[in-house]
């Protein structure tokens, strides 16, 4: 049974900022499972430890090799959505207003 649930924003190569550059990083993912189990998903586990106070748990952090989207389109921040706005209208890029 698998029931890792990953997130939305997956992808298979890392994103780079419009603005910044800066790289997304990888994706991860946090599943838990009985400690006698193997685990049985495609994913690589990163790490695998009994969780404190239930040791019949075990904790995984897995990663299948995506990345993660970032949170506001192309850009990692909303800052640097806003300089490029700022960039772009200074530029004379200007919203087609009728
Ligand atoms: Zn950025």
């Amino acid at each position: 049974m698998n029931d890792e649930k990953w997130d939305w924003r997956e992808r298979d190569t890392p994103a780079h900022c419009a603005w910044c550059g800066t790289e997304t990083s990888k994706l991860f993912n946090t599943t838990a499972m009985p400690a006698d189990e193997e685990y049985r998903g495609n994913a690589q586990i990163i790490s695998r430890k009994p969780r404190p106070y239930h040791l019949a748990v075990h904790d995984l952090r897995l990663n299948r090799g995506t990345y993660r989207a970032f949170r506001y389109g192309a850009f990692c921040k909303l800052r640097c959505a806003e300089a490029f706005a700022n960039a772009a209208h200074d530029a004379g890029y200007r919203v087609d207003a009728k």
